[in-house]
């Protein structure tokens, strides 16, 4: 029989804290909220630029580890040379078409994952966007992922702003705000935060979804940067919520994690707290 443990060391045991606990412990998220706050302060974003549902994909596949600047000269050279429709590109060579998104970057890349999937649109759907779209969510989602170098954000880019289905696209501006936020753990998949979004907001429509990626991207790109948390003028301030109450300890984990973030008022938040428990 196993021995019964000694009362003193389970308390002693009760009261020790695992550095990562807190950081991962799972809250109340209101989702919402966040959603109010960012669109109160840079309104709606009006997203995707694009002027058809064909020229949003082109532009989700171009914008893969680019500045969106550059998206917008590959387009307007293939808006040049009338290559803006899936039987105009169809006909273009991967030479000609890479030539063409040359400002875009990886465009030897591009060109051969732009080509991949007209392929496709022209192997599923006779080359419709129309029927494209008719397509159910799951299935095409399935279908998508399944083309030569469309990953989980370009199919729900895809999804979202050029078919109008209700999914959430996460990206690394999402990612960096929930992790500060310590909604998710830095090793979150893809699914997980995805799922954190289609759990947390009841009968999501996809104009929401659409406006609320958005958002994520404007304070990432504001406040929210790699390399600086400007917390102090950012709308989300506020659901910077700390670790409070005298049973909660503050490790000194939590306080470098914020540190290496450049959050430095997170830190100094974390550092008084700890000093008056
Ligand atoms: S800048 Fe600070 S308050 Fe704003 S989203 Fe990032 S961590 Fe949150």
């Amino acid at each position: 029989m196993k021995p019964a443990a000694n009362p003193s060391r389970i308390s002693r045991r009760r009261r020790r804290v695992n550095p990562g606990r807190l950081w991962r412990r799972r809250r109340r998220v209101n989702l919402r909220d966040y959603y109010q706050r960012l669109r109160a302060h840079f309104g709606h974003q009006h997203w995707w630029p694009g002027d058809t549902p064909f020229e949003i994909c082109l532009g989700a596949i171009l914008t893969q580890n680019t500045a969106w600047s550059n998206v917008e000269k590959a387009i307007v050279n293939l808006k040049r040379a009338r290559a803006l429709s899936p039987r105009a590109l169809h006909r273009l060579s991967e030479r000609q078409i890479a030539t063409l998104i040359r400002p875009s970057g990886y465009f030897n890349i591009k060109a051969r994952r732009l080509k991949a999937f007209i392929e496709f649109l022209f192997a599923e759907y006779g080359g419709s966007m129309t029927r494209m779209r008719r397509d159910q969510l799951t299935s095409l989602r399935e279908k998508l992922l399944s083309v030569n170098g469309i990953g989980p954000e370009t199919a729900d880019s895809i999804l979202l702003y050029a078919l109008g289905k209700p999914i959430f696209v996460v990206d690394a501006y999402t990612r960096r705000v929930l992790v500060r936020h310590r909604l998710i753990k830095p090793s979150a998949t893809y699914d997980e935060i995805q799922a954190l979004f289609h759990s947390s907001l009841h009968l999501p429509r996809s104009t929401f979804f659409n406006d609320f990626h958005a958002q994520f991207v404007a304070v990432g790109k504001t406040y929210c940067k790699s390399r600086v948390a400007l917390c102090g003028r950012c709308p989300l301030k506020p659901l910077l919520s700390l670790p409070s109450g005298k049973k909660k300890r503050i490790c000194n984990k939590q306080i470098i994690d914020f540190l290496m973030m450049g959050d430095y008022i997170a830190a100094a938040k974390l550092q008084t707290l700890r000093s008056r428990v």
